[in-house]
């Protein structure tokens, strides 16, 4: 997060504009697009010292983290946080104290007398309540979460003898909250007791690994500290309120540790040993059945992504914008889960915009929609990326379908556009066979002898579209294979 810095002008007409459209309390935000934030929590300003610097912070806490209460207030030598109340009252610069500067206290007198005293006696109080509370094999309220001192981890132990799984972890302290992930106190205390164990996937930024917090395998996805965004972007949407969905990776922490030199960028998830869509297709062939799940269950994890919920509790629509065999991960269960939320955007009911400044050329080349290869994709709106991540949901529907196996009949995997691209096709490539020539992957005839695949190739046939409007909505897609007839009774 790059901090910035601008003058009060720009604030000033900022506020004019914001105050026109919405009614929350605002704040200055260095990270957000217009450099605002709204927020029913409190506005945060916080400056620390990096690389011997004083950087910058400004943006919205929400009531859930206040509560963590991780963020406000802190003040040391390092730290200064500061949370306020009112409009745009984060809109001034922190400094930290001097080193040295504190001037020595002269003589305490009576002052110091009460310390000598007061202090013991506490000690002593506070010795014998626990020393109660133990005895009487209850809880003490001083171990709760909330006592921590919030700048340092819980006690791991703390953690571990809950005896609870990660995933009731989550679920306890999810639904006691707003429903947008755990505490932040607990993210870290969770991910500096993990112990790496061996690398299962590289990706755009670093490489992902397999690891254990007690006795669970988890992932983890280290990014550099050059993509530090990346890292903060990624966590971020993971943490948007009740996107927490069966068919979307389960997030469970962001941490970043700087031990002096650099600083180690850590998200941790739910570890799924399948690993991605691509692996588990390139060595497995799947059941008519099978093919009917994991289709049924990608298109529920990208319908509830693009849904909106409307409400305090609400959900804004989300498009994922790398939407890919490689991004979605397979479950012990059969079913799948949406991962690599890096390049996602969220809609902004406040300005009806997407959240943040979009460059429309990422993602996959491979994947890309015809309008995002020819460029004439209406970027400011969410429809538009909803559609081009149906388009890709159409693509990973025919890797699939590939490798359904009817009486040990199946195609061998391949990517899309396999056999009219090369290798790693440049936008241009593929702009020439998506956009100019209109072509399509191809779709067997011999999938019309089987219902459920006939529907399937009927669906990526809509998904392929070069309108987009005229594409099927998430929602549709959804619907239409859940119509279709599973033999056993494993319906998503
Ligand atoms: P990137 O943003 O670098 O592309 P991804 O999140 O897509 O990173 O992960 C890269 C690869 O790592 C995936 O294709 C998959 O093979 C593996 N991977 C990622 N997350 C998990 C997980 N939770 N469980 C198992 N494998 C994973
Ligand atoms: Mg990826």
């Amino acid at each position: 997060m790059a901090p910035q810095r601008y003058s009060n002008v720009g604030t000033a007409l900022i506020f004019l504009y914001v105050t026109q459209l919405s009614t929350g309390m605002k704040c200055i935000c260095l990270v957000c697009t217009n450099h605002l934030c709204e927020t029913e929590g409190a506005c945060w300003n916080s400056v620390m010292l990096r690389n011997g610097k004083e950087e910058v912070l400004k943006s919205c806490v929400s009531p859930h983290q206040m509560k963590g209460q991780i963020f406000c207030p802190s003040s040391s030598n390092i730290l200064r946080r500061e949370c306020c109340f009112t409009d745009f009252c984060n809109n001034i610069t922190l400094h930290l104290p001097k080193v040295g500067n504190v001037s020595s206290t002269p003589s305490w007198g009576p002052l110091k007398l009460a310390v000598v005293i007061v202090i013991p006696a506490c000690l002593l109080c506070l010795a014998a309540i626990v020393t109660i509370c133990t005895l009487r094999g209850q809880q003490c309220p001083y171990n709760k979460i909330e006592r921590h001192d919030v700048e340092e981890p819980l006690s791991d132990h703390s953690l571990m003898s809950s005896g609870k799984s990660l995933k009731d972890l989550i679920f306890d302290l999810t639904t006691s909250g707003s429903g947008s992930g755990l505490p932040l106190l607990v993210q870290r205390t969770i991910a500096r007791s993990i112990v790496l164990h061996e690398t299962i996937g590289k990706g755009r930024f670093g490489e992902v690994w397999r690891g254990r917090w007690s006795g669970e395998d988890v992932a983890v996805k280290i990014f550099s500290s050059r993509d530090e965004r990346s890292w903060f972007r990624e966590a971020e949407i993971y943490q948007t309120i009740m996107l927490r969905h069966e068919h979307i990776l389960g997030f469970i922490a962001a941490d970043n540790k700087d031990n002096g030199t650099w600083t180690q960028l850590w998200l941790v998830s739910e570890y799924h040993e399948h690993g991605s869509l691509f692996d588990y297709l390139n060595c497995h062939t799947v059941s008519v059945d099978g093919v009917i799940i994991l289709a049924l269950s990608i298109a529920s994890g990208l319908a509830h992504l693009h849904m909106e919920i409307i409400g305090t509790q609400g959900k804004p629509a989300i498009a994922h914008r790398d939407l890919k065999s490689k991004n979605i991960l397979v479950k012990k269960s059969g079913t799948c889960a949406i991962a690599d939320l890096g390049l996602a955007v969220k809609h902004d009911s406040v300005t009806n915009m997407i959240d943040i400044p979009s460059n429309h050329r990422v993602g996959t080349k491979r994947y890309m929609a015809p309008e995002i290869l020819d460029d004439k994709i209406y970027i400011n709106n969410i429809e538009s990326f909803k559609r081009a991540d149906i388009y890709s949901l159409g693509l990973v529907f025919w890797e699939l379908v590939r490798r359904c196996s009817i009486r040990g009949i199946h195609d061998d995997y391949q990517l899309p556009y396999y056999d009219m691209v090369p290798s790693d096709p440049s936008i241009e490539d593929m702009r020439k066979v998506v956009c100019d020539q209109k072509l399509r992957p191809n779709i067997p005839n011999h999938w019309q002898s089987c219902e459920a695949l006939r529907v399937m190739g009927k669906i990526m046939r809509e998904c392929w579209y070069a309108n987009g409007a005229a594409r099927l909505t998430g929602l549709r897609i959804k619907k239409t294979i859940s119509q279709l007839t599973v033999t056993k009774d494993l319906k998503v």
